[in-house]
Parts: structure tokens; sequence; C-alpha cells
């Protein structure tokens, strides 16, 4: 069997866990794992950043932050996961949802047919590691706040710039299917420094107890409306020592991926499909490497002959202006784009630890059908 995925296994999780446990005796949140992680994060991205419990929160926490209110709207795409949307709808507050282009990210100029006097912020999503055109879309955004979804885009650029470093704040996440991960966690980073004492009460219960730990005040107290946003220790350390191999696990991600596409280029368009691919401008992080057939009925056959040979080849996502919950928002408005990724797309095996014969595996039965078609 070949999955779609496993989380990325160095071998050395196991000991920086035994480490936190054994040797530091801290475990909770804001401990030396964490803090050397945000560290190492922060050397990445170039601006603070909180190490939370999951994209889903930090963008929960934007949200919060730039204080959406019942009846405000917010831009996101459809084509997307679920809680870029979810995340501002528990503020009240109401999607407008913008198409895509062909490749999975933000079409700008619908983005700019959709902001009004209610837009409250713009939710641009990096597809596959990938981007729009961010000077673009900061443009027709003018003073309206973006909150990045980075989820997929650890170690990507635009314009040579970080994503997720554009908007107000980025949110990343290290679900273990994302190229690094720790089973469950994320990040929020802060352009606008304005925010960055706010983000650390909301992540703490609505305490200042950072500030206490860094010994700015002498005891802490409630100060703010909050949850419990913080990382434990153990998911930081076993963060951590894929913070310290980011490097190789992308080089591998970046083998693996250009072997599909100097294999897969030629009989993908020989059979009227394509590859998801980011625009010039954007350098990616091999976060994903997924084909869009012509026609869907191409893609049920396709995903049918790989299970047939046991590898698992699964689509996403069902757009959010279709979904059961996204249609109550909808004005009913087709965004061609977003319907066409749903039913035709589908995502190819690509994680750290697969093996080159499983590639070639992978490239061969792929082949096999599309030769086919
Ligand atoms: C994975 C993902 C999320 C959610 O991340 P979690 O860390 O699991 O909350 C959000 N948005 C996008 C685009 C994602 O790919």
């Amino acid at each position: 069997m070949i999955p779609f995925n496993k989380p990325v296994h160095l071998g050395t999780e196991i000991k920086a866990m035994a480490e936190a446990i054994e040797r530091n005796g801290h475990v909770a949140g804001g401990g030396p794992f964490g803090k050397r992680s945000e560290g190492q994060l922060e050397k990445m991205l170039g601006q603070r950043t909180l190490l939370v419990t999951s994209a889903t929160h930090a963008l929960e926490m934007a949200a919060l932050l730039l204080d959406l209110q019942p009846g405000d709207e917010f831009i996101v795409p459809s084509f997307t996961f679920v809680s870029t949307a979810n995340a501002f709808c528990l503020r009240g507050a109401k999607p407008v949802f913008a198409d895509v282009d062909a490749h999975g990210n933000l079409d700008v100029d619908d983005v700019a047919r959709l902001l009004g006097p209610r837009t409250k912020a713009i939710v641009p999503v990096h597809y596959a590691g990938n981007s729009c055109d961010m000077q673009a879309l900061q443009q027709v955004c003018g003073k309206v706040p973006v909150v990045e979804d980075a989820a997929q885009a650890l170690g990507s650029t635009f314009d040579g710039r970080p994503l997720g470093t554009f908007g107000a704040c980025g949110a990343f996440s290290f679900h273990e299917t994302k190229n690094i991960g720790c089973g469950e966690g994320g990040a929020l980073t802060l352009r606008d420094a304005s925010l960055i004492d706010r983000a650390e009460y909301l992540r703490d219960k609505g305490t200042n107890r950072r500030k206490f730990q860094d010994g700015i005040v002498d005891k802490y107290t409630w100060v703010d409306v909050g949850s419990s946003y913080v990382l434990s220790d153990l998911n930081a350390a076993y963060l951590s020592t894929q913070l310290d191999e980011f490097t190789r696990i992308q080089a591998r991600r970046k083998a693996l991926y250009e072997r599909y596409l100097a294999e897969l280029s030629a009989p993908v368009e020989r059979a009227g499909a394509y590859i998801i691919q980011g625009s010039a401008r954007c350098v990616g992080n091999h976060h994903l490497f997924a084909i869009v057939f012509n026609v869907p009925e191409q893609r049920s056959r396709f995903i049918a002959h790989m299970r047939e040979h046991k590898i698992v080849t699964p689509f996403h996502y069902i757009a959010l202006h279709q979904s059961p919950m996204g249609k109550g928002f909808h004005d009913g408005r087709s965004l061609p784009h977003s319907e066409r990724l749903t039913t035709n797309l589908v995502r190819f095996p690509l994680f750290f630890n697969m093996t080159d014969a499983e590639c070639d595996t992978v490239i061969a039965r792929t082949r096999e059908f599309l030769d086919g078609i």
C-alpha cells in the first residue's frame, strides 16, 4: 500500500520529547522547546511568531485580533479547507466567497468585485504552497486587513518574500499532513506589531502571563478575553527537530516533486489534463503534487485504477459555496474554477519518507492510466 501521506519521521523526535520530560521537566506551553521553535520560525519569517495549537486556532486568533463582529463580511476563496471560513464565522461574520484561478489560488479580480463597505478582512489561501499576486491583492485591498491562510506555505516566497508575512497576520499549520508537523500544531505570525501584546493575551486565557514569564510584570492577571491556544512543550519538542531539519525535508520533497514533474508532464498534457503549479514570481515549497483532469469521470476512473494498485490518491475540497453550511451564506453565483477543481482535481502521494521505488510505482501506474485516455 502506498498511502497519500505519512507524517515526517526523522527518528529524533522521541529524543527531544524525552528531553522535555526528563531534562527540562517542562511540558506545558511556553517552555524551552516552544521558545526555541518560535525563534527558528522568527528567523525564517523575519517577524514575531507565536506557536499555537493549530492553524485553525491561529485563524481564530486573527479574527479576534481584527475584532470581527456579527454583520461584518470577509472575503475568502471558495476552494479551501473549512477552517479558513469557520474561524471568522465563529465571530458571527459572513463569508463572501471569491473564485480561484485554474491553479487554486485566489482570483484577485474577483476580490475587487466583491469588496464592499462591510468587508473587514480578506483571507487569501496559499494553495499548494503557491500564492496569488500578493502585490496586486494588497493594492486591491487598500486599508482592509489581509489575513493569510499560509497553512500549507511554510518555506514559500512571493517576489522573494516569505508567504505569511504580507498580511497583518498569517497562519501556519503543523498538522501531520503538512511539510513539517507535530501531530497538531500551528503558528500565528504578526507583521502588525500593534497586535503582538493582544495576541499573547488571547493565546494565554486572556492573561498577561507572558509578561510575567519574561519578568516585565511581577504577577499576572486577567487583562483581556482569550482562550487556550498555547502549544505544549511536548509538541514543540517534536516540532523543533523537524524545524532543525527543514532544509533536508524540503530538499527531499523537491526531489520527489521534480521526479513527478519530469515523468508526468508530457503524458498529463497528452491526456488533456494539467498539473497544479505556481506563478513564476512564486517559489513554492512542494507541498502538493496534484493534477486536474479534463472531465470528472476521468478522475473517478483514475482514483479507482490507483486503488486497484494499492495507491491512495485523494481529492479535495468540496467548494465551500456548495457545502451544506456555505450555501446558506452564498448568493447562488457560479464560481467556475472552484467548482471545476472540486470535481476534477486529484492529489498524489508526496511525503518526506517516501522511497524512490514508491515514487516510480506511482509514476508507472499513472502513465499506464493516462496513456489509455
Ligand atoms: C491544513 C489546513 C488548515 C488547518 O490547519 P490545522 O493546523 O489542522 O488547523 C487550514 N487551512 C488550510 C488551507 C489547510 O491546508
